[in-house]
């Protein structure tokens, strides 16, 4: 989209020069700003007080080292990341990412997003997120234990229940905020919510586990039933094989469709009798195995395994044809060959399980061909909203049931939908989902940092 509003251009110039380096994070910026241009032409007021120069530098970044012993009694160091971005509607809250490619640039591309889906999740949540270049895949339990004690051990200093909430991300899962959790509370001295996304037996929620797979799929749901359509009976392609994918598969097939398709970094499974998800969770949640080893353990004799990615949507007889596709692994897998190919395999419609998993090409490629488009920053909102629902119930002390939360998020999730409708038609872009999720996440975090004064 090609701006026109000089204090606009100036802007991402800027962001550009300061920010060098850090390629996903200048993306998510730009491309949040150029869909504010409408806003920001009738809103002097936010200009004046600066609301954009400030939203888009972090409040606090922390980095820090890492250090822990190896089984073979080897000194291990990474680098730990917690990007606190901001505090204006509440404490900041965001996962920890644990995988080899993180770096500041990828932390602060996340806490980016996060400001924007906290706020349309109308919780009263800031945005954060933070990590470790540590890979948890072929590390022991007691490696993985030993590492998020000295992640937490630092990290423990700058978060706190009512000041910096973090959960988990790619890497981090329950076994990891466990020994986190535990970490914190000897330190602190304290059994507090600091952390969401824990066990069941201390403070966990029901449904945090499904929430943003569930999530995508009910906002998902609701896109599609604004424009006449619906999963039943419908082929979905899902991308990665990790806690989004999974009950995202799970949703998406009690929702009456067909998931044909599921991943991870080394390659994808195509079962055209659909996904056996049992076969995942077992590989995945239990064994912690790579999605090759479906192959032998499903009983669908036709699923075939291909290395590369999904987004190819090749089989052995040819094109993969879908519907719907629900990227849920990781950060731009889905570059201009790959939408094209979505496109090109029918889909009609795709909506985002990962954090920014299209490149800025293939959103271009989606919008020209008409495809409905559900940006990640709403359709995966319902893992932080159920998120806020864990510290609700932890401040109450306080647990619900699975259908009370389950229920809730339903409800978060058709009022994402509606707020982002609303948003876009107001601003002359009818349709434009990714428009109207920027716009409706932004005015509420500018409202309220407006109203706080410049700090
Ligand atoms: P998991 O670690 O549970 O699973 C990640 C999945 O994505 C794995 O199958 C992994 O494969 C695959 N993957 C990771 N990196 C790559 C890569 N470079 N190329 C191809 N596949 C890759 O993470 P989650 O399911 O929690 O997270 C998935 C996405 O959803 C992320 O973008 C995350 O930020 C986002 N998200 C997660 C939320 C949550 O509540 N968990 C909330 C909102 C968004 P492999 O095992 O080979 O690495």
């Amino acid at each position: 989209m090609a701006l026109t509003n000089q204090y606009l251009i100036d802007l991402i110039e800027k962001v550009k020069d300061r920010n060098k380096g850090e390629p996903e994070f200048i993306q998510a910026v730009t491309e949040v700003i150029e869909t504010l241009e409408p806003v920001i032409n009738k809103r002097q007021d936010l200009v004046d007080a600066g609301v954009l120069d400030r939203l888009v530098e972090p409040e606090r970044q922390i980095i820090f080292r890492v250090p822990w012993v190896d089984d073979n009694g080897k000194v291990q160091v990474n680098r730990g990341f917690r990007v606190q971005f901001n505090s204006a509607i509440g404490p900041y809250k965001g996962g920890i990412r644990l995988h080899p490619s993180v770096y500041i640039g990828i932390i602060k591309f996340l806490g980016f997003e996060q400001v924007f889906k906290n706020s349309l999740t109308t919780l009263p949540m800031g945005g954060g997120k933070g990590g470790s270049d540590f890979d948890p895949k072929g590390k022991s339990d007691a490696e993985v234990m030993r590492f998020c004690q000295s992640f937490m051990t630092e990290l423990s200093k700058h978060i706190g229940a009512d000041t910096d909430v973090p959960a988990g991300d790619i890497g981090t899962g329950a076994r990891e905020i466990g020994f986190m959790f535990g970490q914190y509370k000897r330190l602190r001295n304290e059994f507090t919510g600091v952390l969401t996304g824990k066990g069941l037996t201390y403070g966990g929620s029901l449904a945090r586990t499904e929430a943003t797979g569930y999530g995508l799929c009910y906002f998902t749901k609701e896109m599609l039933a604004a424009n006449g359509k619906s999963f039943d009976g419908k082929t979905v392609a899902i991308s990665g094989s990790g806690n989004v994918a999974i009950y995202a598969t799970e949703k998406a097939t009690q929702f009456g469709a067909k998931v044909v398709t599921v991943s991870d970094s080394n390659g994808y499974v195509y079962d055209p009798d659909g996904i056996e998800l049992d076969v995942v969770k077992q590989l995945k949640e239990v064994e912690r195995k790579r999605i090759k080893e479906y192959i032998g353990r499903t009983s669908h004799k036709n699923a075939e395994y291909h290395e590369g990615s999904v987004w190819t949507l090749k089989s052995n007889s040819g094109d993969i044809k879908i519907d719907i596709a629900l990227p849920c692994a990781t950060q731009n897998e889905i570059d201009a060959a790959g939408a094209k190919a979505i496109v090109a395999n029918g889909a009609f419609a795709i909506a985002e399980g990962a954090n920014m998993p299209s490149t800025p090409e293939a959103i271009n490629t989606y919008l020209e061909n008409g495809l409905l488009y559900g940006p990640a920053k709403a359709a995966n909102a319902g893992g932080v909203a159920t998120s806020g629902l864990e510290m609700s119930q932890n401040s109450e002390r306080l647990s619900c049931t699975f259908e009370e939360v389950d229920a809730k998020l339903h409800g978060i999730m058709v009022s994402i939908f509606k707020a982002c409708d609303e948003a876009a038609k107001e601003y002359g872009m009818e349709g434009n989902y990714m428009a109207g999720a920027n716009i409706a996440g932004f005015l509420k975090v500018a409202e309220a940092m407006k109203a706080q004064g410049c700090v």
